[in-house]
């Protein structure tokens, strides 16, 4: 007998017919003999639906209350769930965050899980009932509903696994795996039996939606055995997310390609070199709550140098202003950008063992014409900033170019 925590996504609970085949599923299971806690998320779109409506009442609503609002979607899921058990012939019971004691810091919206009260679930596990949890949620010390960003569903189900030291926890979504890339854009895409928590953290920065990256950095905390697999199909394997990479295995060299479209790139030029020139740029950006991502400082002529660096898409206008600003007391000569950009990344602890990945990289989007604008490493990936139109060519030839499409041997 095992314990499992199985997380079903928006997709999976969207209408009473899916939320049956999930009851189903977990009946399944039960039946088996297994002691199961279920994590849902609001039905798709609920969330989007209600964030809408808060909008509509205040553009810049109160954070305590829009969790108020948003975390209601959470809650319509566990009660039609366990309905839907019942009916089934299962004893089920269902918890919001608050019910269980999912303790959470008060940051609204963005809340971080700072301890789990198992009590009440171990007891309904052992009196043979399955429990059924409202994802994306908790409670701060003073009461208050807080949720726990965006996705927080899966943060929530490997939070459960790791307080209750569940044997395994299943992330059930619209998709039967991680794959090498995006199968949308790479048809030959393939299913990863396994991936490592490093690999798989850097795929979910670097881009790839399958699972909230907080997640898998819990996971790989609390050693939670972390399986994606889907909810609408029986039977498969998924993609299970390993500590360590399979000493006996033949590593493939890339296990992943990950990208992100909504990237821009500002560029500050002639700017005097000297000391705290960095900070004199970039402070006021992060002041101004705009993220940087990939930073490069040029070597200087005649004592000026220039200055580039990415920003999501959304924050590109507002941060040219910022620069507008800092040019009038820095004295550097322009301030201009792109606003399409992408980038693309390679992902592989493989990488550390194997010399040569990065110029093989470059040497493929250079056979294709494909101009390398920025370029990031770190010990197991390697990005590069290009122009959005080349985007999904550069995915393709990477993929095929690291053999990312057969299977391995
Ligand atoms: N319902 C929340 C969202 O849409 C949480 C989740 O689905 O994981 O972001
Ligand atoms: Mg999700």
């Amino acid at each position: 007998m095992a314990l499992i925590v199985q997380k079903y996504g928006g997709t999976s609970v969207g209408n009473p017919e899916r939320i049956k085949n999930v009851a189903k599923r977990v009946a399944k299971f039960q039946a088996e003999g297994h002691q199961v806690v279920v994590v849902v998320s609001a039905m798709s779109g609920e969330t989007n639906r209600l964030i809408a409506l808060a909008k509509d009442i205040s553009a810049t609503p109160d954070p305590r209350e829009l969790d108020v609002v948003i975390s209601t979607g959470e809650q319509v899921t566990i009660g039609l769930l366990c309905m839907a058990l019942k009916e089934a012939g299962v004893e089920a019971r269902s918890y919001t965050g608050a019910q269980v004691r999912i303790l959470t810091d008060s940051s609204f919206t963005k809340a971080r899980i700072l301890d789990i009260d198992g009590e009440n679930m171990r007891r309904d596990l052992d009196a043979g009932s399955v429990v059924v949890v409202a994802g994306f949620q908790g409670v701060d010390e003073q009461g208050n509903i807080t949720t726990l960003g965006r996705g927080g569903s899966d943060t929530t189900g490997v939070a459960l696994a790791a307080a209750l030291k569940a044997d395994e926890c299943q992330i059930y979504t619209d998709v039967d795996g991680v794959y090498t890339t995006d199968p949308r854009i790479v048809p030959e895409a393939r299913k990863l039996d396994t991936i490592t928590f490093e690999e798989m953290l850097e795929m979910a920065s670097l881009g790839s939606k399958v699972l909230q990256i907080r997640s898998v950095e819990f996971a790989g905390k609390y050693k939670v055995k972390l399986r994606v697999l889907s909810s609408f199909e029986d039977g498969g394997e998924g993609t299970l997310i390993t500590v360590e990479e399979d000493k006996n295995m033949e590593q493939p060299i890339i296990s992943g390609i990950a990208f992100n479209r909504d990237e821009a790139k500002i560029t500050v030029q002639g700017v005097p070199d000297k000391p705290g020139i960095a900070y004199q740029i970039l402070g006021p950006v992060a002041d101004a709550n705009i993220d940087v991502d990939m930073i490069i400082q040029n070597v200087s002529h005649d004592g000026t140098t220039d200055f580039s660096f990415t920003v999501n898409r959304p924050d590109y206008d507002k941060a040219i202003k910022v620069l507008e600003q800092v040019k009038a007391h820095t004295g550097a000569r322009e301030v201009n950008g792109d606003r399409t950009m992408a980038k693309v990344s390679i992902v592989g602890v493989g990488m550390r063992s194997h010399p040569g990945v990065a110029s093989r990289m470059f040497r493929t989007l250079a056979e294709e014409g494909i101009n390398i604008q920025m370029i990031s490493t770190s010990e197991i990936k390697i990005s590069v900033v290009i122009d959005e139109k080349y985007l999904e060519l550069a995915v393709r030839v990477l993929h095929r170019a690291f053999g990312l499409d057969q299977a391995p041997a």
